[in-house]
């Protein structure tokens, strides 16, 4: 029997304008980063976890502007909460699963079972079950594209489409400081290029484009921050692996 954990968030803070948001009782292996980032006219939630319980309740005494939520992807652990909010965007490839709740899209995986009651430590209320988890449609989600800007006023982000691990996977690229947003793009772990709408070709084309990307900072939807010198590091292995000679035996 699992006990109920709420709050089923945990907040850090990074600076006064940058909070790390995640759901400490979800399997670490999945676990993402929603990143939220406090401007001068309006706030920006980078995706939005689960959706198994209220991030917006939650997140109601950070909130005190208009606030902008962008998905990265359509991927659940990203995708589950933005049904709550009113202003969502999400890349125009994945603007209509995330809208109509396609949940082959959602859960890129969904026969092999993506979210397994035992990837909970604990469950976020009574009687829940990962078994009948779903994530809800968005159906007001606006679509965005490669080169639209969100502006918070005193910041801006521009929007990097960056496909390959989804076909709607975009990176944020924060014009003022240079800190890179970079989803399931590129993280510090294993990346993940064999699900339901992966494409390893725009995989490649997309890490090529952010080996010369100037960042210093970079903020990934899954593990720990890093900097420029380990982002081309992350994307040269990567790279790398993807262009090795097959085995003569496999070709
Ligand atoms: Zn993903
Ligand atoms: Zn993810």
């Amino acid at each position: 029997m699992k006990t109920v954990r709420q709050p089923w968030f945990h907040t850090q803070r990074i600076r006064d304008d940058l909070y790390c948001i995640s759901e400490p009782h979800y399997t670490w292996q999945n676990r993402a980063n929603l990143w939220l980032i406090k401007g001068r006219d309006s706030d920006l939630l980078i995706d939005t976890g689960l959706g198994v319980s209220s991030l917006k309740l939650y997140l109601a005494d950070l909130l005190d502007k208009p606030l902008k939520v962008v998905a990265s992807h359509v991927h659940f652990d990203h995708s589950g909460g933005c049904h709550e909010f009113e202003q969502v965007y999400i890349h125009q490839n994945e603007h209509h699963a995330l809208c109509s709740g396609d949940q082959r899209l959602i859960l890129s995986a969904p026969d092999i079972g993506a979210v397994p009651d035992r990837d909970f430590d604990a469950i976020p209320y009574q009687g829940f079950s990962a078994n009948h988890y779903e994530v809800k449609a968005c159906p007001h989600a606006q679509a965005i594209e490669g080169g639209d800007v969100i502006d918070l006023g005193d910041k801006a982000f521009e929007v990097m489409h960056l496909p390959g691990h989804s076909s709607g996977s975009i990176g944020l690229y924060n014009t003022s400081d240079q800190s890179f947003f970079s989803g399931d793009v590129v993280y510090d772990g294993e990346l993940l290029d064999k699900l339901e709408d992966s494409i390893v070709e725009d995989y490649i084309t997309s890490m090529e484009r952010l080996l010369t990307l100037k960042t210093h900072e970079v903020r990934p939807g899954h593990y720990q921050s890093f900097d420029r010198r380990r982002l081309q590091l992350l994307i040269k292995k990567y790279i790398d692996e993807k262009k090795a000679p097959a085995c003569p035996s496999e070709s």
